[in-house]
């Protein structure tokens, strides 16, 4: 494995996590995605996205910060299992849904059932993110 895949480097200038888009400060570790995951031109993540903490806070505004990221950065949003469980939750909250929305919860919630995280493109993910904007007014 390449060491900046596994070590990962200290970030020589502020900037983003290229998944969630966390801040990433000068001298924090960042670390490179084997680029099987990202295609030829490789990506910086902060440590949680590169090795997955349970303690992280997956919360409106952390879905709603990494959908943002992925529609400007893309070229794809997969959520995890856990974002998942938050975003079909907060759909819940949204009643009536319109029809763009109803296709995602279904994706969603046939996600959940075979435990198999889908890849949504630049138009789902704006659904998404433009439903989780809602679900916190
Ligand atoms: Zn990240």
């Amino acid at each position: 494995m390449d060491p900046v895949v596994r070590y990962g480097i200290k970030a020589r200038y502020d900037g983003e996590c290229g998944l969630c888009g966390a801040p990433v400060k000068v001298g924090e570790r960042i670390f490179q995605l084997p680029k099987k995951r990202t295609g030829p031109q490789g990506r910086w993540v902060c440590a949680p996205c590169r090795w997955p903490d349970p303690d992280r806070v997956i919360d409106l505004d952390f879905v709603i910060r990494k959908g943002e990221q992925r529609i400007a950065k893309g070229p794809s949003y997969t959520p995890s299992m856990a974002e998942i469980d938050l975003i079909v939750t907060a759909f819940g909250y949204l009643e009536p849904l319109d029809q763009d929305e109803l296709v995602v919860l279904k994706m969603l919630r046939d996600a959940q059932l075979t435990r198999q995280s889908p890849t949504m493109g630049r138009a789902k993910t704006a659904v998404i993110v433009r439903a989780m904007l809602r679900a916190k007014e």
